[in-house]
């Protein structure tokens, strides 16, 4: 695996790697899991080469939120990379990624469902996101980008941007990896207690008895109070347990006739957790 830093050096290896044919790119934080792996195979699967960055980017951390204390394990991270075959890691500097002062920065923002779910209580997170993932598709000028469920509204967002501003790269979601017990892996697992870890695979299981109780019938009304009540019964801290259709994440029109998506977020402490079930018929 080449290990790339800058953008002279990234531009290089990139126009090599691309005699060999389409390139796939995965964006992460880093601090890398069986979720990202798994991205990365996908990424293997569609293209003949794949390219990785790790960036904390500080425009998506809100004030009080954990960009100082994320965790940062690049000597792992390279060597789960390694295992699973990736041709190239990126791993630009904040100051490579963000020269200038931030009130002089660029940025990209999507409207509308940007400031809904998750972006209602982490303004400003989505912008930050669509910012990094922007300036990175225009360093890595890849053919192909691959993205988690995980993130369904991120997805979502992305798959904006990249329609709006017309930019020639496919995205590809690929399903969420669980832990045994259902939780969906995440970095910020890792901030659970042994205690908090048990509780948080409710989470998904709430996720499943709503996907169940809607396919059953019941009104999206009731299954959404119901599911609000067992994880506030079950030590969470509810931020958001929403359904939307999967093909925009407006919110439903047609009841059980749209295909939908229930989306939420809950703290454990002061971890925030998010999950998402696609419900179809
Ligand atoms: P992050 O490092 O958290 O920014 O995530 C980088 C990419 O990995 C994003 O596209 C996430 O949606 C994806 N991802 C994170 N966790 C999972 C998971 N459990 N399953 C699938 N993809 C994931």
């Amino acid at each position: 695996m080449i290990i790339v830093d800058n953008l002279a050096d990234l531009r290089e290896k990139v126009s090599a790697q691309k005699k060999s044919g389409q390139l796939a790119f995965i964006p992460t934080m880093g601090n890398l899991h069986q979720g990202h792996l798994s991205l990365v195979e996908h990424g293997r699967k569609i293209a003949k080469g794949t390219i990785v960055s790790i960036f904390v980017n500080p425009l998506q951390f809100g004030a009080g939120e954990d960009l100082d204390s994320y965790p940062r394990t690049l000597a792992r991270d390279i060597e789960l990379l390694e295992s699973v075959g990736t041709d190239i890691l990126y791993t630009p500097s904040v100051s490579t990624m963000y020269p200038k002062p931030q009130d002089q920065q660029t940025i990209v923002d999507v409207p509308g469902l940007s400031t809904e779910l998750c972006g209602a209580s982490r303004p400003g997170h989505f912008a930050g996101v669509t910012t990094v993932v922007c300036k990175l598709f225009n360093m890595v000028q890849p053919d192909l980008a691959v993205f988690g469920k995980k993130d369904f509204q991120q997805l979502m967002l992305l798959r904006q941007m990249v329609d709006d501003l017309a930019m020639p790269i496919e995205l590809h979601g690929v399903d969420i990896m669980r832990e045994p017990d259902g939780l969906a892996m995440s970095s910020r697992n890792g901030y659970l207690s042994t205690e908090q870890r048990e509780q948080a695979a409710r989470i998904y299981a709430v996720l499943q008895q709503c996907r169940d109780d809607l396919l059953a019938g019941d009104m999206l009304e009731s299954v959404i109070k119901r599911g609000q009540q067992t994880l506030t019964d079950n030590g969470f801290v509810n931020d958001y347990l929403e359904i939307r259709k999967v093909d925009d994440l407006h919110k439903p029109t047609n009841g059980m006739t749209d295909n939908l998506v229930l989306l939420v977020a809950a703290y454990l402490g002061t971890t925030r957790l998010i999950d998402n079930i696609e419900v179809y018929r």
